[in-house]
């Protein structure tokens, strides 16, 4: 090589060189320039480098191959060099000349060796790096993971632009039915849809990250709210291209808008912020939709007060056991009862629902459920010892029980303890509307038949998997939730009084019993009368009653 070309090709290789040792800046286009550059002078005809990430993924040819050059006149292939990284990784060079090109002298091939092999080694690195930030930032299935998120989340916060940001966390609802109706695989591809609208809908200066099963972190700017919002209430999102097949998927979620005067310190702040509002969404008593506000805030307080305080008034039997009637329409006697929990707190009495879906949120509600299994069988037993009428009494029993395996054992402990018939005791459990806990539900309801105990299915309705519940489980009693039962402005045609009717008729002609909730006014207890449904529970008759004027209510007999 004469001195001329020695400088020009030095001068190419520092350029080449510069780049590649400048990762920040590196931009792939520099790069193949100075490349071109160096195959015109030593008139190659095609460079090509190829990268596996192990030498079974090179025989399957699973990779990528990258083309740096090429004039469309390569021949003959005058350097092949393969390189095997520290990881296992493999790294292809090969060089082509045409025909008609010149021998290249063994100075000139050494050079070309030398850019190759450094060409080899810098991709080498670049792309595992690439892998590494794969693993480091993305889950398995390819989501970006909450590392991304607090990466994305700090760099808006450097560049001051924190306050302008909406952050969100959701949970697919019912997603487990979803993938129980159309296959796990296509839930799968409906979850990374919804995926991409949402990522759509954040825009470009914003992120959605996975944290695990379906559950999901956002951050945008503020005016993409309504637009993401819109996205949570429910969309249809396809599974089936080619028949055109969409389901529809809403999410539970927490949002925190970022106040203006807000200062981050570190991501948990905010964090902390949506999961808080996504367990309050979670409860369904604010909507499926919760925003971290200061009203919330105080909820959540009340919430961790409710949460602390639970341990020591169970302890101090500060929990009661209420009595709700149930009577049969036609004759007015009392056929049963549900007990119902009432705390009484400083002489002030808390109703459950302040304190149920907290309790639920854990495991807590299961001790207080066995408490009250336990006070009743008490009550009970105290009356058939003194000679009382005795009906039976149900109590409800969270969901929150249906995996624990022991929970058929703990039940038949308590009732077998204090002595009482199994007659007397009836379990009223609510829907479920995850495939798992249906299988549970059916193996928990079959076990305390088996052993004499009545088993009801509670606030019939509301739920979701309602047709499917019963008929796949054997239970003795539906309870009508008050939603289906028609107010006093119904008129007799109308699709609830409809629906009311072939509800218990359904459930009659299925063998259950059948009780209707939340009966306040005479014309509701006519309603029943003419569906034939005998028993009514509900305000008309009595509210849930401390046990001495549940006793007291026994001894007075009928109601008509
Ligand atoms: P639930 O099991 O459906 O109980 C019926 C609820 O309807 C009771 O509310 C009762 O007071 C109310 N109710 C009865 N008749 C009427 C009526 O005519 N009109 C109206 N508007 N309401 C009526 P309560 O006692 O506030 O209990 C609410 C829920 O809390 C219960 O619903 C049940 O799901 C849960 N709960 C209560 N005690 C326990 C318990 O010991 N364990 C568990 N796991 N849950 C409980
Ligand atoms: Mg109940
Ligand atoms: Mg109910």
């Amino acid at each position: 090589m004469d001195k001329a070309r020695l400088e020009q090709f030095y001068t190419l290789f520092e350029q080449m060189v510069s780049i590649m040792t400048d990762p920040e800046h590196f931009v792939r286009e520099d790069l193949i320039g100075v490349l071109e550059q160096i195959c015109e002078l030593f008139r190659l005809a095609k460079g090509v480098t190829e990268f596996y990430m192990s030498p079974e993924l090179e025989a399957a040819k699973d990779g990528e191959i990258l083309v740096d050059f090429d004039n469309g006149k390569a021949d003959t292939e005058i350097i092949t060099r393969r390189l095997i990284g520290a990881a296992g990784s493999v790294v292809i060079g090969r060089v082509f000349v045409s025909e008609d090109a010149q021998d290249l002298s063994g100075e000139e091939l050494e050079k070309i060796d030398l850019v190759v092999r450094c060409l080899l080694s810098f991709v080498s690195r670049n792309r595992l790096s690439n892998a590494v930030e794969r693993l480091g930032y993305y889950d398995e299935d390819g989501y970006p993971n909450v590392r991304s998120y607090n990466r994305f989340l700090e760099g808006v916060n450097a560049r001051g632009r924190i306050t302008k940001y909406t952050a969100a966390c959701y949970n697919l609802r019912h997603f487990s039915m979803v993938n129980r109706d159309i296959g796990r695989e296509r839930g799968d591809a409906v979850m990374l849809e919804y995926f991409r609208l949402l990522e759509m809908a954040a825009g470009e200066d914003g992120i959605v990250c996975r944290l695990g099963g379906d559950n999901f972190l956002m951050f945008f700017q503020k005016e993409l709210t309504d637009q993401v919002l819109e996205i949570f209430a429910g969309v249809p999102v396809q599974y089936d291209e080619k028949n055109g097949k969409r389901t529809l998927i809403s999410a539970t979620a927490g949002v925190f808008i970022v106040p203006d005067d807000f200062v981050m310190e570190h991501p948990g702040q905010i964090l902390e912020r949506v999961y808080g509002a996504l367990n309050t969404a979670k409860t369904e008593q604010y909507g499926s939709i919760v925003f971290s506000d200061e009203k919330m805030l105080a909820l959540r307080e009340k919430m961790v007060r409710v949460h602390n305080a639970f341990p020591d008034a169970l302890r101090n039997r500060e929990f009661y056991v209420y009595y709700q009637p149930k009577v049969n329409v036609f004759d007015g006697r009392i056929v049963g009862a549900e007990a119902l929990c009432r705390w009484i707190k400083n002489g002030k009495v808390v109703p459950p629902m302040e304190f149920i879906p907290v309790l639920e949120q854990g495991t807590d509600i299961c001790a207080l459920d066995f408490y009250m299994l336990d006070r009743v069988c008490e009550d009970i037993r105290r009356w058939l010892d003194q000679g009382r009428q005795v009906v039976r009494i149900s109590v409800n029993l969270s969901r929150k029980h249906l995996v624990d395996v022991n929970l058929l054992e703990h039940i038949m402990e308590i009732v077998d303890r204090h002595h009482v018939p199994h007659q007397y005791i009836e379990v009223e459990l609510t829907e479920t509307t995850t495939d798992v806990a249906f299988r549970d539900l059916k193996r928990v309801v079959n076990s305390l038949q088996l052993r004499g105990i009545c088993t009801s299915v509670d606030d019939f309705g509301v739920g979701y998997s309602s047709l499917n519940l019963i008929r796949e489980i054997p239970w003795n009693v539906l309870k009508i939730d008050r939603c289906f039962l028609p107010g006093d402005l119904d008129s007799e045609n109308s699709i609830t009084s409809l629906m009311f009717r072939h509800v218990v008729q359904m459930a009659h002609e299925m063998g259950m019993e059948c009780v209707t909730e939340g009966v306040e006014t005479i014309k509701q207890v006519e309603t029943l009368r003419k569906a034939q449904c005998s028993i009514a529970q509900g305000y008309f008759f009595d509210k849930p009653l401390p046990v001495e004027d549940f006793e007291q209510r026994m001894e007075q007999g009928a109601y008509i």
